[in-house]
C-alpha cells in the first residue's frame, strides 16, 4: 500500500482518475514506446482532451489550473508508468507556467489555450554545449531588428524540442540574459533529433541550432535581463517539483514489479520474498518512497500556501526522490536477476529513466552543495529568530527561562 497522508477527497478523486488513465493509456505502452524512441501523436491527442496537459494553463485560458497538489499527484501516476511521457508534463508545463505568468496579453491569448488542449506542445531550451549546471555561462546571442530579434547559438539535450511548437529559449540580448517564445517554424532554426539516449528514450530530445535565427517583437518574454533570475528560476522550480513526483512514482513502481517478482520467483524451495536480503532491499524502497512522497507533499503544500521556502522543501525533495529512484531502480533490477536486464521487463527502463533522473533539473551535486549552503542559512535564521523571541520574554529581560 502506497502511504499517502491528508489528501482532501478532491485531490483523492484526481489521483484515482489519473493512476486510471496511466493504467490504461501509458503503462501498456511504455515499452514500446522506449523501444521506438518515440511518442506517438494519438497519445498527445488523448492526454490532451482529457485535459492532462493543460495542468499549469489558468482555467482562465482553457486550462485545468491544478494545484501544486494535483499537479504532483499527475507527474506521480504518469511518472509511475512512463518517464518520458512524465517529461513532457515537465517541459510543456514549464513553457505554459511561463506564458501564464510573464506573458504579455497577446501572448497568454496566442499559446495558452493551445497549449491546454495539447494543440500546441512547448518545451524549454536553455542548456547549451558549454552550459549545464553553470546556466550563467549561456552564450546563445539576441540582437534587435526593426521588426524583432536575430537569434544566433544552440541548444542541446531539449526534451520534446523535437516535436515542440514553441520553445521557452534563453540568450542573451545586450549582455543580459532574456527569455524569448521561439515558434517551431521561426527560419533559422535547425531541429536534429538526439538517437541512443540512456533513459527517456521517448521524450524526443532535439538539439536546436538557431542560426540568423529571426522571430518577431512579441517573441520577447518579461523583460530583457529577467531571463535567468526570474523567468528561468520559476520555470524550473516547476520542473524540479514535477521531476521530484515523477520519482516517486518510478520508485513506486520498481516496488510493485520487485514486490510481485519476490512473490512468484522460488529459489532454493522459498519465494524470494522469504529471504531477509531480499526484504532488506524491499524495506528499503518502500521506506524511500514514502519518505520521497511526504518530502513532495510537503514541498506542495508550501506552494500552494505561497510560501517562499517551497523553493527549499522542493530542492530537498527533488535529492530524495531522485537519488531514492535511482536505488529503488537498481534493487529492483538486482530482485529480479537476469529477467531485470531484458528488453521484455520495465525493470531495466526504470534504472536507465532513474539515472537521467539525477541529472535533470539540477543534478544531485548541485542540489547537495544548494541544500547545504541553505541549511547554513536557516541555522543563522534560527540564531537570529530564537534571539529575537528571548529578547522579547522576561527571561530575555534577564529573567530564567524554564520548559
Ligand atoms: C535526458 C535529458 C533531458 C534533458 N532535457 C533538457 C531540457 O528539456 N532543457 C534543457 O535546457 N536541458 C535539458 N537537459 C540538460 C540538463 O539540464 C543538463 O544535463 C544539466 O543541467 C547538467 O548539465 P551538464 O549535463 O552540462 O553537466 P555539467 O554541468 O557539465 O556537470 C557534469 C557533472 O559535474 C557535476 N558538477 C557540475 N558543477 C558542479 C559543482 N559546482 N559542484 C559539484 N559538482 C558539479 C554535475 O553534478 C555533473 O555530475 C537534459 C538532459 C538530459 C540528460
Amino acid at each position: 500500500m502506497a502511504t499517502r497522508v491528508q489528501l482532501t477527497p478532491g485531490q483523492a478523486t484526481a489521483r484515482a482518475v489519473y493512476e486510471a488513465f496511466a493504467r490504461e493509456h501509458i503503462a501498456p505502452y511504455a515499452d514500446a514506446w522506449d523501444r521506438a524512441s518515440a511518442l506517438p501523436e494519438e497519445f498527445i491527442t488523448t492526454a490532451g482532451a482529457a485535459g492532462h496537459l493543460g495542468g499549469a494553463v489558468p482555467a482562465a485560458h482553457g486550462g485545468t489550473g491544478l494545484g501544486a497538489l494535483e499537479f504532483g499527484l499527475l507527474n506521480e501516476e504518469f511518472g509511475r508508468a512512463c518517464s518520458s511521457v512524465r517529461s513532457l508534463l515537465t517541459v510543456h508545463g514549464m513553457a505554459s507556467r511561463a506564458i501564464a505568468r510573464w506573458g504579455t496579453p497577446h501572448q497568454r491569448d496566442t499559446w495558452l489555450p493551445r497549449l491546454a488542449t495539447g494543440a500546441a506542445i512547448g518545451a524549454f531550451a536553455l542548456t547549451e554545449p558549454g552550459a549545464g549546471s553553470d546556466v550563467q555561462a549561456l552564450a546563445t546571442t539576441a540582437r534587435r531588428t526593426d521588426d524583432g530579434f536575430v537569434l544566433d547559438g544552440a541548444k542541446r539535450w531539449i526534451t520534446f524540442g523535437q516535436r515542440a511548437d514553441v520553445l521557452l529559449l534563453f540568450a542573451r540580448l545586450d549582455d543580459r540574459p532574456t527569455a524569448f517564445l521561439v515558434p517551431r517554424d521561426a527560419p533559422g532554426l535547425t531541429v536534429t533529433p538526439v538517437r541512443g539516449i540512456l533513459g527517456t528514450r521517448a521524450s524526443l530530445i532535439a538539439s536546436l541550432d538557431l542560426h540568423d535565427c529571426r522571430v518577431g517583437a512579441d517573441a520577447l518574454l518579461g523583460r530583457p535581463g529577467f531571463g535567468l533570475a526570474a523567468v528561468a528560476a520559476d520555470a524550473l522550480e516547476l520542473g524540479r517539483y514535477s521531476v521530484a513526483w515523477g520519482c516517486v512514482g518510478l520508485a513506486q513502481a520498481c516496488l510493485d514489479a520487485s514486490l510481485a517478482h519476490a512473490e512468484r520467483r522460488e529459489t532454493f524451495g522459498t519465494p524470494l520474498r522469504d529471504h531477509q536480503l531480499v526484504q532488506r532491499m524491499l524495506a528499503d524502497m518502500a521506506t524511500q518512497t514514502s519518505a520521497a512522497r511526504l518530502l513532495c507533499q510537503q514541498a506542495g503544500w508550501l506552494r500552494e500556501a505561497g510560501d517562499p521556502q517551497s523553493v527549499h522543501a522542493t530542492w530537498m525533495a527533488k535529492y530524495l526522490s531522485a537519488t531514492g529512484a535511482f536505488r529503488s531502480a537498481s534493487d529492483a533490477v538486482q530482485i529480479h536477476g537476469a529477467h531485470g536486464c531484458g528488453e521484455e521487463h520495465p525493470v531495466q527502463r526504470y534504472l536507465r529513466d532513474a539515472k537521467v533522473m539525477e541529472i535533470i533539473e539540477g543534478s544531485t551535486e548541485i542540489q547537495q552543495t544548494t541544500i547545504a549552503q541553505s541549511a547554513y542559512h536557516s541555522r543563522a535564521a534560527d540564531r537570529v529568530s530564537t534571539a529575537a523571541a528571548l529578547e522579547n520574554t522576561p527571561a530575555g529581560a534577564g529573567g530564567k527561562v524554564t520548559a
